[in-house]
């Protein structure tokens, strides 16, 4: 059996024509493997791996060169300061959208209570994420999947999330009537030709998460239209998109009548959230 460094050195030159994290993706494949962490693996690169733990690895790493996602593999991916479960059903959670999260408290003031929607949920990253961070705001995380739904009600219950309730609804279709203090969403804003579909951890991600139309706005379209009936006095809508689509986005919220408009960019620098409020006179 090979040594946890020679293992890892194998799996890296396997992993690295198809991803350029290979030696990440090795390590944490070998990881959840072994049920350790990074500093457990690291103490014993010169230890030997049992039969079992090779032929797990062996399986993993080919997953991953046939291109499966890492987070699809190990099934969870860390998102704030939360470990979600993943599955193909929903998409991956983004470091960026760790800043949509940050745009919505900002808006929610600590200790008081906010009635919130994380349109098009998914795993729950955001609804679940500004759950934890405002326990007094009551959020309700909407998606059209029954999949991504039920990977979403698992994580809240296994993250004890207490102020969180799902619901299936094609955007605010089940909300009728009903107002809130914030909307957020991560919505499908790529554009259906982009060739990153082909390629990478999208081509194995729910297409209808990711593909809006021709430009890439059907979604934010919609939501921008009809956020508003849906928004209470000084209501603000918390909206993530592509990197070119900020001046786009700025036009819907315009054109729907929100105020006080603006953009804010993700840690990478791309221009990332645009977000608008209601009646602010
Ligand atoms: N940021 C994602 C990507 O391009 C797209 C996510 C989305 O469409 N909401 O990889």
């Amino acid at each position: 059996m090979p040594t946890i460094k020679n293992a890892l050195v194998n799996a890296k030159n396997e992993l690295k024509e198809i991803s350029s994290t290979a030696d990440l993706d090795a390590r944490v494949l070998l990881q959840h493997c072994l049920e350790k962490d990074l500093a457990w693996v690291m103490s014993r690169a010169d230890e030997s791996l049992n039969q079992k733990h090779d032929e797990c690895f062996n399986e993993y790493v080919h997953r991953r060169q046939r291109g499966e996602p890492v987070a699809y593999i190990t099934g969870r991916k860390e998102f704030w300061s939360l470990t979600l479960a993943v599955n193909e059903k929903v998409l991956i959670p983004r470091p960026e959208t760790e800043h949509l999260v940050e745009r919505a408290l900002v808006h929610l003031p600590v200790n008081e209570r906010r009635q919130v929607v994380d349109l098009g949920t998914g795993s729950g990253a955001v609804g679940l994420a500004i759950a934890k961070e405002r326990p007094l705001c009551e959020i309700i995380a909407t998606d059209i999947s029954p999949g991504a739904l039920a990977v979403a009600a698992a994580n809240a219950r296994s993250l004890e999330v207490q102020n969180i309730q799902f619901a299936a609804s094609d955007w605010f279709d089940a909300l009728t009537g009903r107002t809130f203090d914030l909307i957020v969403c991560n919505p499908p804003y790529v554009a259906e030709n982009d060739p990153c579909f082909q390629k990478g951890d999208l081509a194995h991600e729910p297409v209808h998460a990711l593909r809006a139309g021709p430009d890439g706005l059907d979604a934010l379209s919609v939501i921008t239209a009809l956020a508003g009936k849906h928004l209470r006095h000084n209501g603000w809508l918390v909206l993530e998109h592509g990197a070119t689509q900020a001046e786009q986005v700025e036009q819907l919220l315009g054109k729907a009548g929100f105020e006080k408009i603006s953009c804010h960019r993700d840690y990478a620098g791309f221009d990332r959230i645009t977000e608008g409020c209601t009646n602010t006179q």
